[in-house]
């Protein structure tokens, strides 16, 4: 008894009712604008010069580089005009050594190196009537226009774009440490180092993975709807939406480009919405959660991110039943007994229990408990056997762990309604007839059981929206944001040739 009434004070920290969606969609709607008006705000709200979606009917042969953490991908999209593409890929580790490189040039050559083997690879006709006569003719002769794959360089670091195939390196991470890279154009240095190798490739556009998503879904979104919004439910969230180019005030100031296509009226936003409400005036706050936050290596940023994101939300289970496992009354995985069906015997946590390590219990943890429907929760226990050295949990144990995991995921999925529902309402697509596509990528929405429905849930909760605009909102899949996403990003920047 005491560890259900334990659970249940635990369950209701993680509410989230309507009354603070609503407070949360407003200060969506506030920083999104106060982000379009200047740089230097909580939300980016970073203009990507992409300034249409496509429609379906996009066809062509591109390619698309993808320099991540650890690895680089190479492919070549066909994107066949009929909603439809065939993508070859490539991925090789990026060597250690090139991370910390003295210059650019050394990890740059590499990158080039490997579009060079891919084309030789994959595209060889084409390498072998273009690269290899102008490497035996004279070095005068060039390519023609035709002759060029036009290319889109998907580069998940922080970037200050001020245009569509520009933009200067803000700071490495993920272990990268090329000091005199910083600060300079990373499409200019692989341009670079592709032309040293004469190669008839042109950097088209850079590309940040949440565009991508946006764009591959509006590419192969059923009905050739166009979408408003690309987001990603993974290690991160962030969305890319369509926004209306007057609204876009700071394109005005600095030194952002004037060079693109202005007629469709519309500009591509990356919100970079994992730093919204970083000063938490409309985020829940449970000592999980802090916790979580004082003991991060960047305490007070990403703050909506930390609430939502696969990275994120087994830490702050795991926090949570450790609290419950240190408190004595509530007797959670104690010898105590309160056997139930035969299934309860002692249970002991290990004492290296994973529940006792920072980052210690991947999100992957809550998908698989809360989808355990099995009247005696024989696959909670498992995974408590598994993954926490949990031996021997009660029926009660897994009750207890089903319901916080399960508070916990839908908190998370409610908070994504908060930035799904401002965008749709930012957007005034409600007041037309239209369905409202938004594409989604990422493990958590991808597997995480009923995300969508509770998003959904949340969506219905928000005034302005209600059921009614709830249902005219289509949420589906987008794959391969970096590949086919970047492919038609470079389609868009090409058409400006
Ligand atoms: P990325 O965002 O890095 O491209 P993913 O979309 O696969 O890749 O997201 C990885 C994140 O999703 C990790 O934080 C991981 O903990 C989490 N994750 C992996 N599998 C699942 C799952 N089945 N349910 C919920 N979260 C998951």
């Amino acid at each position: 008894m005491a560890l259900q009434a334990a659970t249940q004070k635990m369950v209701a920290e993680f509410d989230y009712p309507a009354s603070d969606v609503n407070k949360g969609v407003k200060e969506f709607l506030r920083e999104m604008d106060e982000g379009l008006g200047e740089t230097g705000t909580t939300m980016s709200q970073i203009p990507t010069y992409v300034t249409a979606v496509p429609n379906g009917k996009e066809k062509g042969l591109y390619l698309a580089v993808d320099l991540g953490g650890t690895n680089f991908r190479v492919c070549s999209i066909m994107l066949k005009g009929d909603t439809t593409f065939s993508l070859v890929q490539s991925k090789v580790a990026i060597p250690k050594e090139l991370m910390v490189a003295k210059t650019s040039q050394e990890l740059f050559s590499f990158l080039a190196k490997q579009i060079e083997l891919f084309l030789e690879k994959h595209h060889n006709d084409h390498f072998e009537a273009t690269v290899r006569r102008r490497r035996t003719a004279s070095a005068s002769e060039g390519y023609k226009d035709q002759e060029y794959f036009q290319l889109g360089f998907t580069f998940s670091f922080p970037v200050q774009q001020v245009g569509i195939n520009k933009g200067y390196l803000i700071r490495w991470t993920k272990g990268f440490d090329i000091k005199d890279t910083v600060g300079k154009d990373v499409c200019s240095l692989l341009q670079d180092e592709i032309n040293a190798l004469q190669l008839p490739v042109k950097v088209a556009a850079l590309v940040n993975d949440t565009v991508g998503t946006l764009m591959a879904r509006s590419y192969t979104s059923p009905n050739r709807t166009s979408t408003l919004l690309g987001a990603i439910f993974g290690t991160g969230t962030n969305g890319a939406y369509v926004e209306k180019l007057d609204q876009v005030k700071k394109l005005s100031i600095g030194e952002s480009s004037k060079d693109y296509d202005q007629t469709t009226g519309d500009m591509i936003i990356n919100t970079e919405w994992g730093s919204f409400d970083n000063h938490l005036s409309a985020l829940p706050n449970t000592p999980y959660d802090d916790a979580l936050d004082k003991e991060s290596n960047n305490p007070g940023i990403q703050m909506f991110e930390k609430r939502i994101s696969g990275m994120f939300l087994g830490e702050i289970l795991r926090r949570a039943l450790l609290v419950l496992a240190n408190n004595t009354e509530a007797a959670f995985c104690s010898d105590v007994d309160s056997s139930k069906n035969d299934i309860r015997s002692t249970a002991s946590i290990g004492p290296n229990s994973t529940l006792y390590k920072q980052w210690g219990l991947d999100t992957s943890f809550l998908s698989v408990v809360v989808g355990d429907t099995t009247p005696t929760l024989k696959i909670v226990r498992q995974a408590l056997e598994k993954d926490l050295d949990i031996d021997a949990a009660s029926y009660e144990d897994a009750v207890t762990v089903k319901a916080l995991a399960y508070a916990v995921g839908r908190r998370a999925a409610r908070l994504s309604a908060v930035a799904i529902g401002a965008i749709v309402l930012k957007s005034h697509r409600l007041e037309t007839d239209d369905v409202i596509d938004v594409g989604v990528d990422g493990s958590l929405v991808e597997y995480y059981p009923n995300f969508e429905e509770m998003i959904r849930e949340a969506l219905r909760e928000i005034p302005e929206i209600g059921p009614m605009g709830e249902r005219k909102i289509q949420i589906g899949i987008a794959k391969d944001g970096s590949g086919v996403g970047a492919a038609l990003i470079a389609w868009s920047a090409a058409q400006r040739y």
